[in-house]
């Protein structure tokens, strides 16, 4: 930022009087501005062992597929986020059932947490930030083409705790930056190899 919204003076960016980190500060009225992280609120929701998933139609990774999820807003509780979400990109109704992953992106500042839900009726339809949303057994999930880490390692946790019968346990988890660059990595090389197979057999 480079103006106090408060006074509309240049801000600039310094450790204030008892702090210990670098914030942005008003050269004026003394306004502190704390950025901290952002929250994202999803849902698992599943019907018939099938999990809802949604084709991203937005940047960033669009055309690749996620949980439905989104930034909470603010007054709002996460499962009513994770619902609210759920409905925009989605156009679906779900119950929800316990928390099921709670991971931190430190690099970009984010919290991830996905609740397990109950999809109770098969009816979805792309929301306007989705391409397409579909139901997938585990044996279809695109793994290869998942948006995002949070959501890959998320789904992982829920298959293999899936017949837990009691309450699954909830996964805690921090994402690196290295592991992020290198699956986007991955699957750029996948992208690269799929398009020259293509070629070749064209
Ligand atoms: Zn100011």
């Amino acid at each position: 930022m480079k103006y106090c919204s408060h006074c509309g003076a240049e801000v600039s960016h310094r450790i204030p009087p008892g702090d210990n980190r670098e914030r942005f500060v008003c050269d004026r009225c003394d306004t502190i501005f704390y950025q901290n992280p952002n929250l994202v609120a999803g849902t698992l929701a599943v019907y018939q062992q099938q999990i809802l998933l949604c084709r991203r139609a937005i940047e960033p990774r669009l055309g690749y597929w996620t949980l439905p999820a989104g930034f909470m807003e603010n007054g709002e509780s996460t499962s009513a986020a994770a619902c609210r979400e759920t409905r925009e990109e989605a156009n679906a109704e779900v119950t929800v059932q316990q928390l099921l992953s709670l991971i931190s992106v430190p690099h970009i500042d984010q919290v991830h947490l996905f609740y397990l839900a109950r999809l109770e009726q098969p009816q979805f339809s792309p929301g306007e930030e989705s391409l397409e949303v579909a139901l997938f057994s585990e044996a279809d999930i695109p793994w290869q083409e998942i948006a995002f880490p949070t959501v890959s390692r998320t789904l992982k946790h829920y298959f293999r705790h899936q017949h837990t019968t009691t309450e699954l346990p909830c996964l805690t988890d921090t994402i690196e930056l290295t592991e992020s660059l290198n699956r986007l990595e991955q699957q750029e090389n996948i992208k690269q190899h799929q398009k020259s197979a293509s070629r070749q057999t064209s």
